[in-house]
């Protein structure tokens, strides 16, 4: 395997768009096949509403987060056989700032879980972050393996549902949302682990504990080790 097959350049369209410093943006293109010549990315198809799209990379940047063309391509990767829960994010407007509010919304979580009305979720996190009476809600937990296109559909639905069910829990139970509204689910559900290519170098555990800095480094971390267990 050429090792500067995932790393540097861009994907080139060169059709209607107008191209500005060497960048060309195409919205809304998904990528869903490669096509390889021996060790080498010769085109990779983009969906999108032109149709099934041809491009010719110089260099393929992977961010799909899922490492999709890489795995399409036959690039080692590395994948969990149950990965992290995925968490669809959402927000409630016109919520009274109360003191404990966290401790009543986890309570009527309980109780609605009792009822049989919410499968599973964790926290939840309530955080006044973006208004003075809204609430960015992290809850939601659902276990799910985001690299099956079913199975990615199953887990937003049920992560919609639940966003709903929690609403619906506090609005009967905690006095702070008497007149709140739902306001949004954000549009795809947050995946947290998924298939890892495997690089000419993998960070690992100490790497990470003993925040290792290195020559080439592209980004930097600062969040701890977290952990998101994938049962109740
Ligand atoms: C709820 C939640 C909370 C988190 N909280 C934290 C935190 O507090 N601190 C922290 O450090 N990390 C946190 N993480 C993890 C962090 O969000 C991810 O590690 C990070 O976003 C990964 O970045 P990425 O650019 O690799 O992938 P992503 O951010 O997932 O971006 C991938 C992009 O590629 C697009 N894409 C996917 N497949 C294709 C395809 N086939 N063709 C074209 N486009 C495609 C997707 O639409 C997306 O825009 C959290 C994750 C979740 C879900």
């Amino acid at each position: 395997m050429n090792s500067n097959f995932f790393s540097i350049g861009s994907f080139l369209n060169k059709s209607k768009i107008e191209q500005k410093q060497n960048l060309t943006v195409l919205y809304n293109s998904f990528a869903c096949a490669v096509q390889r010549d021996g060790d080498r990315i010769k085109s990779v198809t983009l969906a999108n509403k032109d149709g099934l799209v041809s491009v010719k990379p110089k260099v393929v940047i992977h961010c799909t987060g899922d490492a999709d063309i890489a795995a399409w391509a036959g690039a080692p990767f590395e994948k969990n056989a149950e990965v992290q829960p995925l968490t669809l994010h959402f927000r409630i407007g016109n919520v009274q700032q109360t003191p404990n509010l966290s401790t009543m919304c986890c309570e009527a979580l309980a109780k609605a879980q009792q009822r049989g009305e919410l499968p599973y979720y964790y926290g939840p996190g309530v955080m006044f972050l973006f208004g003075k009476n809204e609430i960015y809600v992290h809850g939601v937990r659902v276990p799910a393996d985001p690299t099956n296109a079913a199975d990615l559909t199953r887990a937003e639905m049920q992560g919609r549902a639940d966003a709903h069910a929690m609403f619906r829990a506090w609005k009967q139970d905690v006095p702070a949302f008497a007149e709140a509204y739902f306001q949004e689910a954000y549009p795809w559900i947050g995946v947290r682990e998924s298939r890892r290519i495997i690089g000419k170098y993998v960070l690992n555990e100490d790497d990470l504990m003993n925040s290792h800095r290195f020559e080439d480094a592209i980004a930097t971390g600062c969040w701890y080790m977290d952990l998101h267990p994938t049962k109740p």
